[in-house]
């Protein structure tokens, strides 16, 4: 039974709702709609104009309706008066289907049908900045080295503490949270979840994080490449196939009960779970388009040594054991962790696109190719033949646009959508002229 949201805003004392959706860019758009209004809208959903958000529609369409699923409320704790609900996009009676959470809906029903049940943790870093965005907020995070830093993650406690104790509250199960590898880059980690739970949390949590920062005074940011020459902003997926949604899941389909044969086997890596990697494998060049969706994105992956000693993004196709050198990394028995997608990549794309690779993985008997066990920080240009990553959007725009079975999978309105305007995107940053420009063609 879906919660009636009338009766929760009675019985939690909340005055206001904030409907939001998410689009194509990962833009979080919301209406503030009073208590007294939400019984309609839960029926009737929340009027907007598609084409003043990145939906790729015109002016000329029609009302897009964002219509709340109830069961994604969440009271906010910074603001217990109001609550925040995820929406699904409708249009003249059906689903809008270029929309992120409506994508991924849709392919969370596709892998259903094969009674794969997609669970996900993600781990989101950010970058706590001085309020303009320029520099690092903390002036004594200098250090050359500053991965589990104990005295800078102390000097940010209160913000860290004030987020954590809310995921506490909210029942999220968080269970550690460290100071990262770039000076003024924070971690923070909650149990994983169906990917549909899991896509809304994420939003939130970048919507919670970037609001707990504003009230101490700092900016929070999940730009891929904040700041060069220092670590950038990843958000790793870890990944699991389980036997029935929810609280009925069972068994992990991806774990192996005892160790079995063959590269993904031996790392306790199921059959299905080695061609669900094989699907990311065969199109991660593609699905770079959504993991690493900016331009910033292609200087985090493919980025010369940070300051730090390492980057943490891979640069390569690969997949190993437990080993962070590599695209992918197999920690143990049951699940795999992709180390590609960056802090810019939008919450429900990122779940999609997992859920359309993997899929695509299993329905073909995809391999995942060789494991390599080696460090590939030192010994990369060994590896013959694994594909390199895309070296900017425009590479990966057309890497995803060849990719017909990806495409098809990600539904080919969606698809269309996405690379008019990321390619739109990709044009307007071209017209921008640079200083290096000038400095390298000056007297040419
Ligand atoms: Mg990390």
């Amino acid at each position: 039974m879906a919660t009636d949201l009338a009766k929760f805003a009675k019985d939690k004392g909340v005055k206001y709702f904030m409907i939001s959706f998410t689009d194509l860019f990962g833009g979080q758009r919301a209406k503030l709609v009073p208590a007294q209004a939400i019984a309609d809208m839960q029926k009737d959903g929340a009027g907007f104009a598609g084409f003043a958000t990145y939906l790729d529609m015109t002016p000329a369409h029609p009302d897009m309706l964002a219509v709340p699923d109830p069961d994604s409320v969440i009271q906010l704790p910074w603001k217990p008066e109001v609550a925040w609900v995820a929406a699904n996009c409708v249009m003249n009676g059906e689903d809008v289907a270029q929309a992120p959470r409506n994508v991924l809906r849709r392919l969370i029903d596709e892998a259903a049908k094969e009674k794969m049940y997609v669970k996900t943790g993600i781990e989101a870093e950010y970058f706590l900045l001085t309020p303009d965005g320029s520099q690092i907020s903390d002036e004594y995070d200098t250090a050359a080295k500053p991965c589990y830093d104990q005295q800078a993650v102390m000097r940010r406690y209160d913000v860290v503490r004030e987020i954590c104790d809310y995921m506490l509250e909210m029942g999220w199960g968080p269970y550690q949270n460290d100071h990262e590898d770039a000076n003024g880059q924070f971690e923070m980690n909650w149990e994983f979840d169906d990917a549909l739970k899991t896509a809304d949390k994420h939003s939130f949590f970048k919507f919670m994080t970037k609001s707990v920062a504003e009230k101490h005074g700092f900016r929070a940011t999940f730009m891929p490449k904040p700041v060069e020459g220092l670590t950038g902003n990843g958000c790793h997926a870890h990944i699991s196939v389980w036997d029935a949604p929810g609280a009925k899941a069972k068994k992990n389909v991806f774990a192996l009960t005892k160790a079995g044969s063959g590269p993904a086997g031996e790392l306790g890596l199921s059959q299905q779970g080695a061609h669900f990697l094989g699907g990311i494998m065969k199109h991660a060049s593609a699905l770079a388009a959504i993991t690493n969706p900016t331009v910033n994105s292609y200087k985090r992956i493919n980025a010369p040594r940070t300051m730090s000693g390492a980057t943490w993004a891979p640069n390569t196709v690969t997949w190993t054991g437990n080993n962070r050198t590599h695209m992918v990394r197999v920690p143990g028995p049951g699940r795999f962790e992709l180390r590609l997608p960056d802090g810019a990549v939008n919450p429900y794309l990122l779940q999609a696109i997992i859920i359309a690779a993997g899929l695509s993985g299993v329905q073909s008997k995809a391999d995942p190719g060789k494991r390599y066990d080696i460090d590939m920080y030192a010994e990369g240009h060994k590896v013959r033949g694994a594909p390199k990553l895309p070296l900017n959007l425009l590479d990966a725009l057309r890497i995803y646009d060849r990719d017909k079975t990806l495409k098809e999978m990600m539904g080919e309105e969606f698809s269309a959508a996405y690379i008019k305007l990321k390619t739109q995107e990709w044009n307007d940053y071209m017209s921008h002229f640079s200083q290096w420009e000038k400095d390298n063609t000056l007297d040419i």
